[in-house]
């Protein structure tokens, strides 16, 4: 009975794609639409009859939100369940990943608020369990690790591993929600902290990615008197921009551009590859190799599951990484 449907129910890393309307800034550059969604689960390249660079392609996934979906869709049919499962006791991560200007921090801000919604609507639809829910921020930029609650604890916090909780950021501020409207002011600090790096170093959203954690603990009481008690993390990743994960590119131009590439994004795409082909077939997970594996690995491997979605950019001056990011949602999925 949940919208979405029974596709995206159960699966461990659920994989979407959102196409973005053509922007202003594209409109008058005279940039053209390369890209359709004919249903929605197949998005397809429509090369401009003067362009020969690429031929007509076609890319299937879970599902494929078009450039007039709401984010509430995107929220409800790509992301709900695997949200939810976090009040269940099983850890989720949603991840948006595409290229700059693709709608990534977009995205990630209006699904993080539906889930607030959504979360807060279960609680208040389930008075048996006691809910607590904290929330930390932070930013990795350069492999450097920033609380984006407390400003003033520095640009560079320790990774520490703890025996039981793995690993742990050092003095990383962790602050309990008393309410939604609470939770929402949290959130709304966090992201005002990355604009604050933002204004400082022109592209650093493009290079960073940001992580607003939700830690949902709840214990129930059962009739037997029983209690039983939940925790879960639910990690709202925004990538930076997938351009950084590239090696392909790594041509004259772009190196004058200054784009070197990503670590953490980098190692990432490589985790959830291994982790998509599952089992032991998927050999080493490199977790360790850079800051945000090792800080999302116990979200991401074991009792957890994930849903990324894939923003694309529907110009068609940006169809090289429109198709990098689908083929890394392909490999992904
Ligand atoms: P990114 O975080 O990937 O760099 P942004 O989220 O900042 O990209 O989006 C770039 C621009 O496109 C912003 O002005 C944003 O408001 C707009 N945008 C992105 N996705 C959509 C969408 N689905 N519908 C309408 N506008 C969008
Ligand atoms: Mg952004």
């Amino acid at each position: 009975s949940t919208p979405g449907g029974p596709k995206v129910k159960e699966e461990k890393i659920v994989v979407t794609v959102r196409l973005r309307p053509l922007s202003k800034r594209e409109q008058a550059a005279k940039d053209l639409v390369a890209w359709d969604c004919v249903d929605d689960q197949t998005i397809v390249y429509k090369p401009p009859s003067h362009d020969r660079s690429y031929q007509p392609a076609s890319f299937t996934f879970d599902k494929v939100f078009g450039p007039y979906c709401l984010t509430e869709t995107v929220y409800e049919e790509g992301v709900k369940n695997v949200a939810l499962s976090a009040l269940m006791g099983i850890n989720a991560t949603i991840f948006a990943y595409g290229q700059t200007s693709s709608g990534k921090t977009y995205t990630m801000r209006g699904i993080t608020e539906k889930a607030v919604t959504d979360i807060y609507s279960h609680i208040m639809n389930t008075p048996e369990r006691d809910f607590m829910i904290k929330i930390s921020g932070l930013e990795i930029y350069n492999e450097n690790v920033r609380d984006l609650l407390n400003s003033e604890s520095g640009r560079n916090l320790k990774l520490l591993d703890d025996p039981e909780k793995g690993t742990v950021v050092e003095k990383l501020v962790e602050e309990i929600a008393t309410d939604d409207q609470h939770l929402r002011h949290l959130i709304s600090i966090c992201e005002s902290q990355r604009q604050v790096g933002e204004t400082a170093l022109n592209d650093n959203s493009s290079r960073s990615h940001q992580i607003i954690r939700l830690t949902i603990q709840s214990t129930l009481r059962e009739n037997s008197g029983c209690i039983r008690s939940y925790v879960a993390t639910l990690n709202f990743v925004d990538l930076a921009g997938s351009e950084r994960a590239s090696q392909t590119h790594a041509d004259g131009a772009r190196l004058r551009e200054g784009c070197h590439i990503n670590l953490s994004l980098m190692t990432l795409t490589t985790v959830i590859r291994k982790l998509s082909v599952g089992g032991k077939k998927s050999g080493h997970i490199p977790y360790r190799d850079s800051k945000i594996t090792r800080i999302l690995q116990h979200s991401l491997g074991g009792n957890a599951r994930t849903a990324i979605i894939c923003t694309l950019s529907p110009a068609q001056s940006h169809v090289e990484q429109t198709r990098n990011t689908l083929l890394f949602a392909t490999r992904a999925k």
